[in-house]
């Protein structure tokens, strides 16, 4: 069955985040991913890419278990980058030695539908804005400040709050 017609493991991909954050022993935001990549033992790194690939985010390379980082690129898009390549070395280690595997582009609306795509983007969600931390800070601060405080862009925090609490005026 093609990967595009499968449906996405929400619940899969909020479970490993979870897990994560749990062992990573993370009680306070914002979250590094980073950091915690690198505790996994996967390493990051930020690098220019050449002309031709610039406008690549980032991507996983399995076989060096590392994540490569394209450093020009702003600092709220490259933490939401590792989050999401650490979602594919976790949820999809076999998948991502496949030929199938696409490195997430800037502008990625034509894999932005396909499933892996998907989990890896709920999987960087729910890393970086946990629904436990989100009840704690929601009430007390704007969207704005959710967004500096969790150091994610505004739409992921818009989008985090519409998916825990429903479509609410802010
Ligand atoms: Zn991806």
């Amino acid at each position: 069955m093609s990967a595009f017609l499968q449906k996405p493991d929400w619940a899969k991909a909020q479970r490993e985040a979870h897990r994560i954050l749990e062992e990573s022993a993370i009680v306070e935001p914002p979250v590094n991913p980073t950091r915690i990549a690198r505790d996994l033992g996967t390493n990051v790194y930020f690098v220019t890419f050449a002309p031709q690939s610039s406008n690549i985010s980032g991507f996983y390379d399995c076989d060096e278990n590392a994540i490569f980082v394209n450093k020009d690129e702003y600092p709220l898009r490259q933490t939401f980058t590792i989050a999401h390549e650490l979602g594919h070395s976790i949820l999809h280690g076999e998948w991502a030695r496949s030929s199938e595997y696409k490195i997430l582009l800037r502008n990625s609306s034509a894999t932005s539908e396909e499933v892996h795509e998907r989990e890896a983007n709920a999987f960087a969600a729910h890393l970086l804005v946990p629904r436990f931390l989100l009840d704690k800070y929601r009430n007390r601060l704007s969207a704005d400040q959710l967004s500096t405080l969790f150091a994610v862009s505004a739409p992921v925090i818009k989008n985090r709050l519409a998916f825990e609490y429903g479509n609410q005026p802010y």
